[in-house]
């Protein structure tokens, strides 16, 4: 039985790992992409110390890292999570390839964003299309942009994009604007901003960068407008399905303690798929450190009693 198996190779469980190996833990770590969601990052330019690297250069770095230790766990690259279960001791966690056992659990799978599903949005993807405004924003210093939503998330990727861009179209579906009442009056009254509220959005246009969206009016008027970048915001969804046994919020994250506990003990959870609001590689490689040094204690307190 491993003392702890974690679940998800991303920011937060890689950094989880390091700490895990550095007290010599039996542990094993099972992901499908190593690296998470940063190998979808163009460029990174707020990880404190390692400026102007690129998602898949960042990623480099925290492999070359974990390399250091890689004969210290087992790392189950492309054998995904498909179930866990309780057993009377630990837990099982089921892949295509086996069953295997452990005392603590640690998840870390992170999460998706939400897509439109809609022609162009794959094909332009790191050419212009973008999912994270507050990551990528600055990349379209003095250009025109779109960004799709009406929510919270995309007024405050409208209101970051106004430091940047020329002009930012706001896309709504909706017949107004949702959430936060100072947002919604900031967005409205910049001269940057257009708001196209009640208007879906068809699709993405271009050859090898973004060129322009298409959009249509309730009644099906179709309008074209010319950007370079257009920034899908339109919410993100914690990849948490695998385990019906602890608590999730109403937007399916994992709820959890300071100690990064859920309501199961043994069972942790760090990063993306949790309940922490900010959803930042940083603050990922934090809570997943956070998470290992609580599993950690965890152990040690079973073992003395
Ligand atoms: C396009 C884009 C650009 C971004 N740019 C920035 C940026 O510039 N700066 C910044 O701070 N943040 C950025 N972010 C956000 C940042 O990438 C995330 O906050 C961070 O990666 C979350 O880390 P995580 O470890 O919690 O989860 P993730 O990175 O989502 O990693 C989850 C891991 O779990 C694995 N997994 C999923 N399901 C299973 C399963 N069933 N079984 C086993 N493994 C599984 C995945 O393969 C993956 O390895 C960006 C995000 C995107 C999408």
């Amino acid at each position: 039985m491993y003392d702890c198996i974690i679940v998800g190779g991303g920011p937060a469980g890689m950094a989880a790992a390091i700490y895990l190996a550095r007290q010599q833990l039996h542990f094993a770590m099972f992901t499908g992409e190593i690296g998470g969601q940063v190998v979808y990052s163009s460029d990174v330019e707020n990880y404190l110390g390692l400026p102007d690297l690129s998602g898949v250069e960042l990623v480099q770095k925290f492999q070359a890292h974990l390399e250091h230790y890689q004969d210290q766990f087992e790392l189950h690259e492309n054998e995904k999570v498909s179930e866990i279960t309780r057993l009377e001791k630990g837990f099982g966690i089921k892949t295509a390839k086996g069953v295997y056992k452990t005392k603590t659990i640690l998840i870390t799978t992170g999460s998706k964003h939400r897509r439109l599903n809609i022609p162009g949005e794959k094909e332009l993807e790191r050419k212009g299309v973008t999912f994270c405004a507050t990551c990528d924003a600055p990349l379209f210093r003095d250009k025109d942009v779109a960004i799709v939503g009406g929510g919270n998330s995309a007024m405050d990727a409208a209101l970051f994009a106004e430091k940047y861009s020329s002009k930012i179209h706001l896309i709504n579906i909706n017949e107004q604007l949702m959430g936060d009442d100072v947002m919604k009056a900031k967005v409205t009254a910049s001269r940057k901003i257009v708001i196209h509220n009640q208007h879906k959005t068809l699709r993405i246009e271009g050859k090898d960068h973004v060129e322009a969206v298409v959009i249509a009016s309730e009644d099906g008027k179709e309008e074209s407008l010319p950007v370079e970048g257009v920034f899908i915001e339109i919410g993100l969804v914690p990849v948490a399905d695998f385990i019906d046994f602890v608590e999730k919020d109403r937007r399916k994250q994992i709820v959890i303690d300071k100690l990064n506990l859920t309501n199961v003990e043994g069972v942790y959870a760090a990063g993306d798929v949790t309940d922490v609001s900010e959803k930042q590689i940083a603050v990922s490689v934090g809570e997943g450190s956070k998470a290992a040094l609580s599993i950690i204690k965890y152990l040690g307190s079973k073992a003395d009693g």
